[in-house]
């Protein structure tokens, strides 16, 4: 029964991802009001919130410290911008922040408002400053199959799923997806994961010789492909991507909108996982969710080139009128300092045994095909027949079966695909992390079961 708040939702709001035809009878799920990992329906019924949103809320629900950050900033400066020779002390001090947390050389921080702002802004830094260092023709942008980097036009392009394509008529000209690093299902029989990095990083280096090096600038990756199916990458792969880029002059952007700010139990996935980027996005865990902002960390090099480019055109023609909002710049200030003031990293890492080991145990369980993940984030990848690895027929849509037992049962936890992804708060205890598997346990158990009598393998 579709209630009268969820047929008013119906009418009226335009749902992203969401299937727009069955939405109307199945209705929304309306959450009310959150405390620490549990949010609250209208009804009051509680749901551990096993996705932190989408992958965003760090630190939970009801951070007061958070709410006072953004009320002081509100009473004192609501806005201001970072236009024609404006600043503001919240931009400059989180870019400082920034720049004193980023892995890699940096310079300066550009600020925005979404992860997809931020990617934007990447694939047009790569455009200009290639004209600016005089090599028009170097403008190509690898992403790679499954890759996640937002859904404007530019990152949209960006990103690997059909669904982001087609249609829309995307991608954009000039940018390539090289293969997904997926061990589990690319893998050739006997494969290890060291030989797969090694034949990805080959078929990487075939790519960029066939498009011509002196067009190609630069790759795109996220640490761990997160909305393409929480995808670890084989053992190896960063280090042989790399010198296939360094061999061809290729700059290296890594996408941290997930990883960045704790996820892996660093403060960049990247440091984890062996990149070494020219350029970085971040955005989600930045302000813990409580305000929209982004960023994309540059080094020296190509700080100069914009620079220089200003010397003789003038201005920079790219920003957004909430580009480092003061509001939102205080805000993930402030999360910066409660993660440092609380080794929320410390924490992480101390949990990450335990999230693992109960995650992984889900191999065992006959629906399960591969039971993947890092840091503290994973992924259960549904299949028909355990043995050959047959997927299930798309159309029974078994990880929205298995999402949907969940939040039955009290968790919310995200379909992709055949995969149920799960990436709680950092601040999420071992005890949760119990219920958390205890509730999936039984949404699987109850899935096998509807399996089984349905006849849907
Ligand atoms: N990059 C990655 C790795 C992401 O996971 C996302 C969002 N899930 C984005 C970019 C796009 O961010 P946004 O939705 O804030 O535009």
């Amino acid at each position: 029964m579709v209630t009268n708040l969820q047929a008013r939702d119906a009418a009226t709001v335009l749902h992203p991802y969401s299937n727009l035809s069955t939405l109307p009878a199945q209705g929304s799920l309306i959450l009310e009001r959150g405390e620490g990992v549990f949010v609250y329906d209208v009804d009051g019924k509680p749901y551990l919130e096993g996705m932190a949103g989408l992958w965003c809320n760090a630190l939970g629900h009801g951070r007061e410290e958070l709410v006072q950050a953004a009320a002081e900033q509100m009473r004192k400066l609501p806005f201001a911008h970072l236009f024609t020779g404006k600043s503001h002390d919240p931009a400059i001090a989180l870019a400082e922040k920034l720049k004193e947390l980023a892995p890699t050389q940096a310079a300066k921080v550009f600020f925005c408002n979404s992860g997809s702002e931020a990617n934007d802004t990447q694939v047009k830094l790569v455009w200009y400053v290639n004209n600016a260092l005089g090599r028009p023709q170097k403008k190509k942008i690898i992403s790679r199959i499954k890759a996640y980097h937002g859904v404007t036009v530019a990152s949209a392009s960006l990103t690997g799923l059909p669904n982001n394509h087609i249609d829309f008529d995307l991608p954009i000209a000039g940018i390539r997806h090289a293969a997904c690093p997926h061990h589990y299902r690319f893998a050739l029989d006997g494969e290890s994961e060291e030989q797969f990095a090694t034949r990805l990083a080959d078929d990487l280096d075939a790519m960029i010789q066939a498009e011509g090096p002196e067009t190609v600038a630069a790759f795109i990756a996220e640490p761990v492909m997160g909305a393409g199916g929480v995808i670890v990458p084989p053992k190896t792969y960063f280090e042989k991507i790399q010198q296939v880029l360094e061999k061809h002059d290729v700059m290296l952007i890594a996408d941290e909108v997930i990883c960045g700010f704790g996820r892996l139990g660093e403060w960049f996935g990247s440091t984890a996982l062996g990149m070494k980027p020219d350029t970085i996005s971040i955005a989600k865990q930045l302000s813990s969710s409580y305000a929209p902002i982004a960023g994309v960390i540059i080094p020296d090099w190509i700080d100069d080139a914009l620079t220089s480019q200003s010397a003789k055109i003038g201005v920079f023609g790219h920003g957004f009128t909430y580009s480092g909002h003061p509001v939102a710049a205080a805000v993930a200030l402030k999360t910066l300092e409660i993660y440092e003031r609380e080794n929320i990293l410390g924490h992480v890492r101390s949990i990450v045994p335990h999230f693992q080991k109960r995650l992984t145990a889900f191999a065992d369980h006959p629906l399960v095909g591969e039971a993947r993940g890092v840091g503290l984030v994973g992924a259960l990848e549904a299949v028909a027949d355990k043995a050959t690895k047959r997927s299930f027929d798309p159309k029974r849509a078994v990880a929205a079966k298995i999402v949907a037992f969940a939040e039955e049962e009290g968790l919310i936890v995200r379909a992709i695909g055949d995969a149920v992804s799960i990436c709680p708060p950092l601040v999420i205890t071992e005890a949760e992390i119990d219920l958390l598997f205890d509730r999936l346990g039984r949404a699987l158990d109850r899935a096998e079961g509807w399996a089984s009598s349905e006849n849907v393998r």
